[in-house]
């Protein structure tokens, strides 16, 4: 006998774009699997607890319909993530393409994953050694993330990626190239003062036409010189600590035959998700619907897996996953809005129409029980202490402010906790650090309020703060921005700029 083990599968979904076919092909996997369709914090799916002996069917049942598992994982470059905003319909087509080269242009080239997983485990190659031009033999020291960002919208958290993408546009809303700014991460060790978050910085920008041969070589730049002694000092966003922004910057720009040209200018004025329906141009409609820590499973009350199959089923169009773990219905004709709107009504996916600003706004991670390394409840907790925390809003007269809230299971921060106005990090069961202060638009991270505390702490906290907050606010200013501005918290800074 073996151990009864179940494994996790996650899709490679770049831009988390995909077909109505491919979401019912999707769903009817989550028969070999527990916890029906998750959607992740990258825009892609993960299905829990496969026993070892369905792992085929189910990898191979992804790639029946056109989609990978490969590179969703792994020491390689992860699913490449781009904004889905559905008030940008013709920005996100432009991104999003980008999204895909990129994608295809940096997985691993390797003839192992189908003959594992694919064929009837006969080798496709001829026994030859792979040749894996951009990792080499060993991969990369750990994961390398790469998003792209289409500004106003930071919908995506462009800074929290090992190598984020700000795509710049000109005034007819042509895409001309990308901002870079490579050294986020947000994953940390539990007890380990050497692991920290970090946000990117920005290093330049390239004309799109040299998007792919820079991120190639910025890859390579991490091959050659990531910690590969340290498993938890591998992050890019420690060769650039170690060895500066600007010496990054620099050995990036020995290795590319063009200039990297100063940062465009950009702004942002917005994160996370709109939801409901927003025009999308040439008759169609896009559909934002709030799917709680990405969860499509169908429970009593709401079953929100049958809901979307049954859109799936008559959707002509595409569906979106968002960074947010949220679902976009998108490019709906004008004369089948009605129908969709029926059967988001028949299954509860409307309760966004109610939905208070924190919980629009509140992402988790999936933690407990599932999660390995989990330390404290997350997805499985959210809800309550949301409910809790929109009953101190309610109190003091802020039921609809948008506050981003992030809660993770572990320091790992799958959940993207140190960018969250309000963070809870799991160091325990029932223990959590508070963390505030990161502004409410991904630029800044936030900082340790009140460690290792249970949820009588947390909530005596708050209610203070919403107080001083309600009381004390200037015009317009977001929780997370207040509790800064008031030495509530300090946060950390940003890395000095570079020079060009
Ligand atoms: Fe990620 Fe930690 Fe949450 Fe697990 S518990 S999903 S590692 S943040």
């Amino acid at each position: 006998l073996e151990p009864d083990y179940g494994f996790m599968v996650r899709v490679r979904l770049p831009g988390g774009v995909l077909t109505p076919r491919q979401w019912l092909d999707l769903d009817a996997l989550t028969e070999h699997s527990k916890g029906g369709l998750r959607i992740t914090t990258r825009q892609t799916f993960q299905f829990h607890e496969i026993k070892k002996e369905r792992l085929r069917d189910v990898i191979g049942g992804i790639n029946a319909t056109g989609l990978s598992t490969l590179a969703a994982c792994g020491d390689d470059v992860r699913n490449v993530i781009c904004s889905v905003n559905p008030l940008v319909p013709a920005m996100q087509a432009q991104a999003y393409e980008w999204a895909l080269k990129l994608m295809h242009h940096v997985k691993p080239q390797t003839t192992a994953y189908k003959e594992l997983w694919l064929d009837k485990l006969e080798r496709v190659s001829d026994g030859a050694q792979d040749e894996e031009p951009l990792l080499g033999k060993s991969y990369l020291p750990r994961k390398f993330k790469f998003g792209i960002a289409i500004p106003p919208y930071n919908d995506i958290d462009v800074f929290a990626q090992d190598f984020g993408l700000i795509a710049i546009f000109d005034d007819k809303n042509e895409l001309q190239g990308f901002n870079l700014a490579p050294g986020g991460s947000m994953g940390a060790t539990a007890g380990d003062a050497k692991t920290y978050a970090a946000l990117g910085d920005l290093i330049g920008y390239v004309p799109k036409e040299h998007l792919l041969e820079t991120c190639w070589h910025a890859i390579a730049v991490q091959r050659d010189f990531g910690d590969r002694s340290e498993r938890k000092h591998a992050r890019l966003k420690y060769t650039i600590d170690d060895r500066g922004l600007q010496w990054y910057h620099d050995e990036l720009q020995s290795r590319l035959p063009f200039k990297i040209e100063p940062p465009r200018p950009y702004h942002f004025e917005h994160n996370g998700d709109r939801f409901g329906w927003v025009e999308a141009g040439k008759g169609q409609w896009n559909l934002t619907l709030r799917i709680p820590s990405g969860r499509l499973l169908d429970v009593p009350g709401h079953p929100r897996q049958s809901g979307m199959r049954e859109i799936a089923r008559i959707h002509k169009g595409e569906l979106r996953m968002t960074c947010d773990q949220n679902v976009i219905v998108a490019k709906v004709a004008t004369r089948d809005k009605a129908q969709i709107d029926a059967l988001v009504k028949e299954y509860g996916l409307d309760d966004h129409i109610q939905a208070s600003g924190l919980s629009l706004n509140a992402i988790s991670c999936v933690a407990l029980p599932t999660c390995g390394l989990a330390m404290a409840e997350s997805e499985r907790y959210l809800p309550t202490i949301v409910r809790k925390m929109e009953a101190l809003l309610t109190k003091h007269g802020l039921r609809d402010e948008p506050i981003h809230f992030r809660m993770s299971g572990c320091p790992n921060g799958c959940s993207r906790p140190y960018i969250g106005e309000i963070a809870l990090v799991g160091r325990a069961i029932g223990k959590y650090d508070l963390r505030l202060g990161a502004d409410h638009l991904g630029e800044r991270l936030n900082a340790l309020y009140k460690e290792n505390v249970g949820e009588e702490v947390i909530l005596a906290s708050l209610d203070a703060l919403f107080g001083r907050f309600a009381a004390e606010r200037q015009p317009g200013e977001h929780f997370g921005d207040f509790v800064a501005r008031t030495g509530v918290v300090e946060p950390p800074k940003r890395r000095p700029a570079i020079q060009y």
